[in-house]
């Protein structure tokens, strides 16, 4: 996986954004894009030993050796101890460090040795993206006592079919649906409420019903729920299918909006025949304004000094000329974009072939 040689705990992989933001790589931001969160991943000369049809970072994965990329974005490599040094000179930039992990033999001892540091040396709060195929018993004991201040469990596929296709069995891969949610809930005993949470892809074939009661059942449990819009990562399995069509995610970005700041419960939400989201559960006026404030439509995921998620990954689910996770606040144009997105509503893709745009009330 990496060509120096190099692997962790020694050296991290970083974001792109955040190796621009430590002075590793050079690059400007598009619409002056800030990151708030540095997030770091192992990195290990056999690569991962998962087989997730989506990741780039895959077994089995076309490109794996030959660049740095995952969830579409440059990882450079980088010794930890500059990683810190730096982070550490940049005072305020940062509002949060994170840690995920792969799939390795040593990925869960490095975790902890790994935050065990990050606590220590950066005066930030610290998140790990945790592949639980990776624990051993006490893990989520192991991980609280290290510092960890959220632990996010990496399940990205918001139903049991959709996982085995892509994660488990359908794949040849190691990960376990049970697994995983049982690391949820032993997540929620150890961590407690607003501590934990899950990742989840939008766009790899659930329904807008299923993703919205999945990110209901995280919600109940006591966890919060952080999006991704699935975007074909170059050598992945996947890497011809269609992207998630901005109209199913704008909606499922608002569902899960209205859901986790506990406005509304997924239970009153409607759907159309195709299990499409149609009604909000929320008056009009109050929802047009949700709307209008653009924040439905910001990146989702640990949060930081301010009102906004920290980990704000710019760019890393779609191209900054299409962009589905806003890493910044939206203007009016990208409001009346994302107006005119939601009224799309889409035939039902087929495992053959692409969609069709079907605006709403033709
Ligand atoms: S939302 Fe961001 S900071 Fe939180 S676990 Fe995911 S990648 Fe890490």
């Amino acid at each position: 996986m990496n060509e120096k040689g190099t692997a962790s705990p020694e050296y991290m992989r970083m974001s792109l954004a955040a190796a621009m933001t430590l002075g590793f790589s050079h690059g400007s931001f598009y619409r002056d894009a800030h990151l708030h969160c540095l997030n770091l991943l192992l990195d290990y000369a056999e690569g991962c030993y998962a087989n997730c049809s989506y990741c780039g970072l895959a077994r089995g994965s076309k490109d794996r050796g030959k660049g740095d990329s995952f969830i579409r974005v440059q990882w450079p490599s980088h010794e930890l101890d500059q990683i810190i040094n730096r982070a550490a000179a940049r005072g305020g930039d940062f509002q949060r460090v994170c840690v995920s992990m792969v799939m390795h033999p040593r990925a869960f001892e490095d975790t902890v040795n790994i935050v065990e540091r990050l606590d220590r040396e950066l005066e930030l709060p610290v998140s790990v993206l945790a592949n639980p195929s990776s624990f051993t018993d006490g893990g989520m004991e192991a991980l609280d006592a290290a510092g960890a201040g959220i632990v996010t469990i990496a399940i990205d596929a918001a139903t049991e079919a959709v996982f085995e296709k892509y994660r488990g069995r359908g794949s040849g891969g190691p990960h376990s649906w049970d697994a995983y949610w049982r690391s949820m809930e032993e997540a929620a005993v150890v961590f407690g409420k607003g501590r934990f949470g899950c990742h989840l892809i939008v766009g790899l074939g659930e329904t807008e019903q299923q993703m919205v009661e999945t990110i209901q059942r995280v919600r109940d449990m006591g966890g919060s729920s952080h999006l991704f819009a699935f975007y074909p990562e170059q050598g992945s399995e996947l890497e011809a299918r269609e992207p998630c069509h901005p109209s199913q995610f704008r909606r499922i970005q608002l569902a899960r909006f209205l859901i986790d700041y506990g406005m509304v419960d997924a239970g009153v939400m409607e759907y159309d025949e195709h299990q499409r989201l149609v009604g909000f559960g929320i008056e009009n006026a109050r929802l047009d304004g949700i709307v209008r404030s653009g924040d439905p439509f910001r990146t989702s995921g640990c949060p930081g000094t301010g009102e906004h998620s920290a980990c704000n990954r710019p760019f890393g689910d779609g191209p900054a000329s299409d962009i589905r996770s806003f890493p910044f606040a939206l203007d009016r144009e990208d409001i009346e974009l994302v107006q005119r997105q939601m009224a799309i509503y889409r035939e039902p893709r087929t495992e053959a072939g692409a969609s069709q745009d079907i605006p709403v009330g033709s």
